[in-house]
């Protein structure tokens, strides 16, 4: 059997993704026949035995699923302040260690997948796999035409600019001055969205993931979750 890195093999065995795994390694946390291995780039197959936390790898079913996060929810496994996490939502028909591909922010609620595909993770999350994503975006007072035009060009931050982005302004609330706007990007840089309404000084209070490429939040609610199909999962490789 070919041999492969001891990241990669963390990953496929749904431990975590492969970034996950080399700081796994890095922190002391894994053997391989009984001894910790920190550096990377270590090979292995199926002879060696592999423990994270003196747990031995196992081998588990590729796991696929869309969820609704709701708000106030870390998009993450664990929290070190122990506020709630995505997967305690998950019921025992998820025995598999998913774990979130991307992420929202805590107060940003909708449409997240999670997996146990690491490669699957990679593939997504990757700079150059550009899968659409829209929100919906509650901002404070009404976007100009030309604030519109600067969102739609792209924002230059200090380390990126924002790719052509998609908006449409849903609804205005003259009392509350506030507008509702869908935006479509298909980048995933931390706080983006907010980032950008910040940008032309109309501040994000409420946001969230109603699409991600194909894929909607119809017949779910806040809180739950749904396996993807074989077909959905292979038109998105
Ligand atoms: N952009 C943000 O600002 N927050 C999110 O949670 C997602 C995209």
């Amino acid at each position: 059997m070919e041999k492969i890195r001891l990241q990669k093999a963390m990953a496929d065995a749904g431990v975590a993704s492969r970034r996950k795994s080399e700081e796994l390694i890095a922190k002391g946390h894994v053997t391989v026949d009984g001894k910790t291995v920190t550096e990377m780039g270590i090979k292995v197959d199926n002879h060696n035995k592999i423990e994270v936390d003196g747990m031995p790898l196992k081998h588990e079913k590729k796991r696929y699923i869309l969820m609704y996060k709701p708000r106030g929810v870390i998009s993450a496994v664990k929290d070190d302040k122990d506020r709630k996490v995505i997967t305690d939502f998950l019921k025992e028909d998820v025995e598999e260690r998913v774990y979130p591909i991307g992420r929202l922010d805590y107060d940003t609620s909708g449409l997240i997948l999670m997996t146990n595909d690491g490669e699957f993770a990679n593939l997504l999350m990757h700079p150059r796999y550009h899968v659409e994503k829209t929100y919906i975006a509650k901002v404070q007072g009404f976007l100009s035409t030309e604030e519109i035009k600067k969102l739609e060009k792209g924002i230059q931050f200090k380390d990126y600019k924002s790719s052509p982005a998609k908006v449409k302004v849903m609804s205005k609330d003259t009392k509350k001055n506030t507008s509702l706007v869908r935006m479509t990007i298909h980048e995933g840089h931390n706080h983006q969205v907010k980032n950008m309404f910040a940008a032309v000084k109309h501040p994000v209070t409420k946001l969230s993931r109603e699409k991600y490429g194909f894929l909607t939040l119809d017949g779910l609610v806040s809180g739950k979750y749904r396996d993807l199909t074989r077909q959905e999962v292979a038109l998105l490789k």
